[in-house]
C-alpha cells in the first residue's frame, strides 16, 4: 500500500484520540457534547449521520440534516469532524460540507461493491478515510477494503479495530479478537490501527481495559463514543462515555501508559 501519515504534523498526536456521539441527535445534543469535547482536549470529533442498524426499526440517525449542524458547530469550536460513509451519495454530501475525516463501517467493508463505490467516489479526493474491520472475522476481506481505498488514491489511510460479531460471547459485544489486529500490523506495519473500545466493550465500564490493551500493544490511537447524556442517546446508550468520564479514562491511560 501506499500511505502518506494520516494527519499533519501538528495534529499527530500518538496515540491519536477520536471522540463523539454514536449520532449526531439534534443541534444542541452536537453542540453540548462537542463543547465538553473540545474541554477534555479532543480534536477530532465523530458523529454518525447514516446508522447501519442491524435491524429496521432501529434510528437510523437524523441524515443529511445532520451535515449543516455539523457546519454549525465545526464554526463555533476549533474540531475537525468524521462520519461514517457507506455509499458515494454520502460520500459527496459529506464532501460538501467539509467533512475532514470519512470511515467505513464495519457493515460496509464485509461488502467489495459497497468499498469500490466509495472507492470510486474518492478518486482525485485527498482526505484521510479510516476503515473499521468487517463484522466477522475476516482479515481478507479486511485488506481486501482497504486495498480498494488505497488503490482509488488515498494515502492517509487507517484501520478501526472494532471487534468481531459472535453468537456466545457475554463478556463483549464485540470479540477483539486482538491477533486479528496484530496480524494487520506484521503484514502492513506503516498503517496506522485505531482502537475502538466502545463497539468492542458494548458496556461503558470496560472502555478502560480495552483502550488500555490497545495502547499496550501499541495501538496507534483510540476512537471513543461520547454524549452530554449518554443514557438519553439514541444509539448505543450503555457504551458511551460522558465528555467528563472520557476525560478521565484518558487521564488514566496517561497515568499507566504515558500517554500524552
Ligand atoms: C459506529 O461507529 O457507531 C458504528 C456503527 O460502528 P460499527 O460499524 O463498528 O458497528
Ligand atoms: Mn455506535
Amino acid at each position: 500500500m501506499n500511505l502518506k501519515p494520516l494527519l499533519s504534523e501538528n495534529q499527530a498526536n500518538k496515540p491519536l484520540v477520536i471522540a463523539g456521539p454514536c449520532s449526531v441527535e439534534t443541534p444542541e445534543q452536537l453542540d453540548r457534547t462537542v463543547a465538553g469535547l473540545v474541554e477534555a482536549g479532543i480534536k477530532i470529533i465523530r458523529g454518525g449521520v447514516w446508522k447501519p442498524r442491524t435491524r429496521p426499526g432501529s434510528f437510523e440517525g437524523v441524515g443529511d440534516i445532520a451535515l449543516s449542524w455539523i457546519v454549525d458547530v465545526k464554526n463555533r469550536h476549533d474540531v475537525k469532524f468524521a462520519v461514517e460513509v457507506a455509499s458515494a451519495r454520502h460520500v459527496e454530501q459529506a464532501l460538501g460540507h467539509g467533512i475532514d475525516v470519512l470511515w467505513i463501517g464495519a457493515r460496509s467493508t464485509v461488502n467489495p461493491f459497497t468499498v469500490q463505490e466509495i472507492a470510486d467516489s474518492l478518486k482525485g479526493v485527498d482526505i484521510p478515510v479510516l476503515v473499521k474491520n468487517p463484522v466477522n472475522a475476516d482479515i481478507g476481506l479486511w485488506i481486501g477494503a482497504l486495498e480498494r481505498i488505497n488503490k482509488a488514491g488515498i494515502e492517509r489511510l487507517a484501520a478501526i479495530h472494532r471487534g468481531f460479531s459472535n453468537f456466545n460471547e457475554k463478556l463483549y459485544r464485540n470479540s477483539p479478537m486482538w491477533q486479528i489486529p496484530i496480524e494487520l500490523k506484521t503484514r502492513f506495519p506503516e498503517l496506522p490501527i485505531i482502537n475502538d473500545p466502545s463497539h468492542i466493550s458494548g458496556q461503558r465500564h470496560l472502555v478502560l481495559g480495552i483502550a488500555q490493551m490497545a495502547l499496550d500493544l501499541n495501538f496507534d490511537g483510540l476512537i471513543i463514543e461520547s454524549h452530554v447524556d449518554p443514557d438519553a442517546a439514541w444509539s448505543d446508550a450503555a457504551q458511551q462515555l460522558t465528555p467528563g468520564d472520557l476525560s478521565t479514562l484518558l487521564r488514566s491511560l496517561h497515568l499507566r501508559s504515558g500517554f500524552s
